[in-house]
This record gives structure tokens, sequence and C-alpha cells, in this order.
């Protein structure tokens, strides 16, 4: 089997900027690119399939013609594909937000709770996201301070810088502020619930709906202690290693690369990578791809040696 390269899909979020396009080299026409999903299997969004012979291929259709081993008997375990890549940029904040557990979300939306990962690619100096209550509070006080637009008193503010990483368990209130460009790994899942919009309106001068009711349902109200999220980075073959996550859901970790870099394909899962900086080309069993900024290449399940050539940072994923 082969290692492909990944069409992403775009969306044209209030909140963006044009710094996938311009900086990322992402070739997307919309004024604005929020958002560039670089692994996804999603009824809102599916990849395609970028090189070789099945070119322009959705890659759910793929995945179905390559069969499980394809993706490793620990992503082929899944009901649905387990994970969703995406690179966001905020050039606005976005709205605060909850996203459900598994447990509410299969038995109420359909599909899979959301618990994600933020690896901060950039950020601009002074930039902040909001993560969790800095205190308890009750249902009923939470509602009022939506109503009354005094939430964000209740919420952790936290600066960010370029490197660091957040975790964030479905049920955590939780917003991206302005000026930060993130690789989000999460759940396959595009379950929202919107709290506070900062009373934003849209292109056609709408304000967004919000979700308050369901919010209060899966939201955590009990106060979030910030525990230092900074990872320990590793030598690597080549290179630096630092671990991002490692849940049921996605396991993924970050490379920073002088020269080379040697990996091994996941014989129980498929590989993603995302290219963060840089440029160089990728071989696997064979086949080598070119890859600069901002590109994605799937790997197949399977036991042979990745070699990543090339000055660079990537983000490898498996499940
Ligand atoms: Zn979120």
């Amino acid at each position: 089997m082969e290692m492909i390269r990944l069409n992403p899909v775009f969306k044209d979020y209030l909140w963006g900027g044009v710094r996938l396009r311009e900086q990322y080299n992402k070739d997307c026409a919309y004024d604005k690119v929020a958002e560039s999903w670089e692994l996804a299997v999603h009824k809102d969004g599916t990849n395609t399939v970028g090189s070789g012979p099945d070119a322009g291929m959705p890659l759910d259709r793929y995945l179905k013609k390559q069969g499980d081993a394809c993706l490793g008997a620990r992503a082929a375990a899944f009901d649905f594909f387990p994970v969703l890549i995406k690179l966001i940029d905020a050039k606005d904040p976005l709205s605060i937000q909850v996203h459900p557990s598994d447990e509410y979300a299969l038995a109420h939306e359909g599909e899979y709770g959301k618990t994600e990962v933020w690896y901060i690619v950039d950020a601009e100096p002074g930039s902040f996201l909001y993560f969790g209550l800095n205190r308890t509070v009750t249902p009923e006080e939470f509602k009022r301070r939506i109503q009354d637009n005094t939430i964000l008193e209740i919420l952790n503010k936290v600066e960010v810088k370029p490197g660091e990483i957040y975790f964030i368990p479905s049920g955590t209130i939780h917003a991206i502020g302005a000026g930060i460009l993130i690789c989000e790994i999460q759940q396959n899942s595009n379950l929202t619930y919107r709290v506070y919009d900062y009373d934003r309106r849209d292109k056609d001068g709408n304000p967004r709906e919000l979700h308050v009711e369901k919010a209060l349902k899966v939201a955590s109200m009990e106060k979030l202690d910030l525990a230092p999220q900074g990872a320990r980075s590793a030598g690597a073959q080549g290179g630096i290693k630092t671990p991002i996550a490692d849940c049921k859901y996605f396991a993924s970790t970050h490379y920073t690369v002088g020269e080379k870099c040697d990996l091994t394909a996941d014989p129980g899962s498929f590989t993603h990578l995302l290219f963060l900086d840089g440029a160089g080309s990728v071989r696997y069993d064979g086949a080598s791809l070119d890859f600069q900024k901002g590109d994605s290449f799937l790997v197949p399940a399977g036991t042979g040696a990745i070699a990543v050539k090339g000055r660079c940072q990537f983000v490898a994923t498996t499940v």
C-alpha cells in the first residue's frame, strides 16, 4: 500500500485569518481561511487523495477500497474514523464553547463527543485562550452570566506561547483567543455547543446561534486548576521529539528535525504526518513525496521505515 498526500478541506468561519493561505501554502480562494482540515473523514468535510493513481478520490472511499489493513487494527476497531486533525488560524477570538462527552453525544447527537488537544504553532505576543472555570459556580450563576455578558469573569485566561500544549477534555469550557495558530488533534466530531459569542454578527448581520441549554447539560461547573501543560522533550533519531497527547483516540508527537529523521510505521495504526515548518521529502516503502510547510500525508499501517529528509517540524499522529 502506498503513502498518499492528502488534500485539505477549508472552512471560512467569521473569526478566521489569511495565514493558512499566505504562510502555510493553502490553495484556497475564501476571503478567510479559518480552518484547514488536514485529516478528516466526517460528514462536514472529508479529504481527497492528493497523489498516486487514486488522486481526487474522497478519503473515505479510498480507505474502504484499501480495507482495514491500511487503517491498522487499532483504528479499524472504531465504529467511525476516530480522529480529526486541523490547522486553525484565529485572527479573532472563537466563541466560548464546550463539547459533549461520548456518552452524551452518542445518545443525543449520533456522533462522538469531542476531546481535543492544541499544539500552539504560533501566537502573537500577549495572545491568550480561555480554559476552564476559575471558580466553581452553580448552573444558575453560569446562565445568568451568559445573559448579562459577564461569563468571561469566571474563566481561566491563559497567555500562550508557541510550542505549548493544551489538552481539553470534553465538558471543559474553552475558547481560542485572537492571534493564535493552532494544530488541533481531536476526536472525529464537529459537535460544538456555543455558550457566548461576544455579541458578534455574521456577514449577514445575524448573531450565531447559542446552545446554552445543551451546554449546561454537558459542561463542568467545577473550578479547573491549571496544571502546567508542558511536555518533556527527548532526543529522537535525528531530531527532538515532544509528546503532545496519548489518549484512547489518538497519540500525537511533535518532531523538530535538523537534517533527517527516521520513524517506523506503526503496524496497529496508520500514521498521519502534518508538516508545520520547513521543506523536504518523506519516503516510505520505496515511494518518495516532496513536502512543504502545511502539507499532510497518510502512511498506511505497516512495518517499514519512514524517512523524513529536510530541516522541518512536523506532527505525527497514530490511533
Ligand atoms: Zn473546541
